[in-house]
């Protein structure tokens, strides 16, 4: 079961608006994150905005380090914080045990 397989060393960060409207958009419009590749200790998922039709952003979860590949995470690294709403939002959907689906 894929959420056994994933750690999560850190909860996530507290549900902001944004996350809010991610969970929606993937519930009720459309999904908007899938998962890419799989293996024994790396995740990569595939999120498309909600905001620009073609832009998608890539997602890792290796060893339980997470990264995203969208321009806020690499600001806020900088700043020694590593979460960005994309981030959250996988983690959401994972703790509360929502499937995502491969492709
Ligand atoms: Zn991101």
């Amino acid at each position: 079961m894929l959420n056994e397989e994933i750690k999560i060393e850190k909860p996530p960060a507290i549900m902001n608006a944004k996350v809010a409207e991610l969970i929606r958009y993937h519930l009720k419009k459309e999904k908007i994150v899938y998962i890419l590749e799989e293996s024994d200790n790396s995740t990569i998922y595939m999120l498309k905005s909600i905001k620009r039709d073609s832009q998608t952003y890539n997602v890792v979860n290796e060893n339980g380090t997470w990264t995203c590949d969208c321009p806020a995470f690499k600001y806020r690294r900088r700043f020694g914080k590593e979460l960005c709403k994309h981030i959250d939002f996988i983690q959401v959907l994972i703790k509360e045990e929502i499937p995502i689906e491969s492709i």
